[in-house]
């Protein structure tokens, strides 16, 4: 099996398991997935809502249109 299957199942089990509420579109859920599997570092084409530092798709669909350093502070003041 290579990880393009293991991607894929990963998938199907996180649908299977209600993970994604309904009322949230399935294509439109299926757009963010695509980030999901995305490095911190790739697409970096955004930009940090707080600190306008770039930051990737995976940020930006993912930690809230943050930074990692931003998003930890806002979620994890206490680290
Ligand atoms: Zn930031």
């Amino acid at each position: 099996m290579g990880p393009k299957e293991e991607t894929k199942n990963e998938e199907d089990s996180l649908w299977s398991k209600g993970f994604f509420s309904e009322s949230v579109g399935k294509d439109k859920m299926k757009q963010k997935m695509r980030t999901f599997h995305m490095r911190h570092d790739e697409e970096m084409n955004y930009s940090c809502k707080k600190c306008n530092k770039k930051i990737s798709a995976h940020n930006k669909d993912w930690h809230d249109g943050m930074c990692d350093d931003c998003f930890n502070n806002a979620y994890f003041p206490e680290d």
